[in-house]
């Protein structure tokens, strides 16, 4: 890829099973977007919650990546290599009281919060405790009534207030992982990631990662989140999914059917191989085409405790 413009996109995918077609749209989508603005573009595997890891998906994933014309510009970064970067912000974020250990359960929580736009709003039972916490709890962040609001390329303006919608959320789970929330601002921010091109079911963390940002002092980056793939009852397409895993030997078709599924134009001659695919992509891809539904463009998560 020739780089004219600082923009930095990358495709951030969980190796918790292979590819599946709902994860090759945003793929898709944020490098031709990357190619179109002549940008770099990199690959993070999302590996922080060990606990979730299928053996052998990640290498699974790059293959077919490859296979599919992929050329990411610096080395995979795993964030399963990042722990004692994640430390160093908890603590400051402990520090600064910003976060606060929490040994609630579910259940505790369930029976007095009520519900949010993604569940039970914890009901802050524990932000008052000051003294030190042993080890083996869970940290939230301290959320307030601010307005969080930000311009999607694609879904336009939403807002959020934390405090109302979400509430004090997980940064670090009792289990021992940092959660998906804060390792994906630690590591968008040291990558330089400037463009944000993902799945619609993260538009409802988007206000939590951009108040972690500021609290960090990191840049916000820019945010487009594509229409997600669903099943035939309207629920996101899971790794298990199997019928619907990209086969690394139909590069072409694969391709072709996430740009469909992308509201983009059919090329006006076949492309020979991947190659000429992505030449053409390159400057056929328009965002602006993709249009969202009347219906939000998320799926509410039933069980988010991966993504707290
Ligand atoms: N790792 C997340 C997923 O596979 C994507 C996170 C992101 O793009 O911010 O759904």
């Amino acid at each position: 890829m020739t780089h004219t413009t600082d923009y930095q996109g990358r495709f951030a995918p969980s190796p918790t099973g292979s590819l599946h077609f709902g994860s090759l749209v945003a793929a898709v989508a944020s490098y031709a977007d990357a190619l179109r603005h002549q940008g770099s573009w990199l690959v993070r595997m999302e590996d922080v919650d060990e606990s979730r890891t299928v053996k052998g998906s990640a290498d699974e994933i790059l293959h077919t990546l490859e296979a599919l014309g992929f050329e990411w510009d610096q080395p995979v970064l795993l964030q399963s290599h990042r722990k004692s970067r994640y430390q160093e912000i908890l603590q400051w974020l402990q520090q600064e009281k910003h976060a606060y250990a929490c040994s609630c359960s579910r259940r505790q929580i369930a029976q007095q919060a009520r519900i949010g736009l993604e569940g039970p709003v914890y009901p802050g039972n524990c932000r008052q405790i000051t003294a030190n916490e042993p080890a083996g709890k869970a940290l939230r962040l301290r959320t307030n009534r601010e307005k969080i609001c930000f311009e999607d390329r694609i879904q336009r303006r939403h807002c959020q207030i934390l405090e109302r919608d979400i509430g004090d959320f997980i940064i670090y789970r009792s289990d021992g992982y940092t959660a998906y929330q804060l390792a994906v601002v630690i590591d968008d921010a040291d990558q330089g990631i400037t463009q944000i091109v993902r799945g619609a079911d993260l538009l409802l963390s988007t206000p939590r990662q951009i108040y972690l940002q500021r609290l960090l002092g990191f840049p916000q980056p820019e945010y487009a989140h594509v229409p997600l793939v669903t099943d035939a009852q309207g629920r996101k397409l899971s790794k298990q999914d199997q019928a619907r895993s990209v086969s690394a030997d139909k590069p072409l078709p694969a391709l072709r059917s996430a740009w469909e599924f992308l509201q983009q134009p059919p090329a006006p001659e076949e492309p020979g191989n991947v190659l000429e695919f992505w030449q053409w992509a390159a400057s056929a891809w328009d965002i602006g085409r993709i249009t969202i539904p009347s219906s939000p463009q998320y799926a509410v998560i039933q069980n988010p405790s991966h993504r707290q």
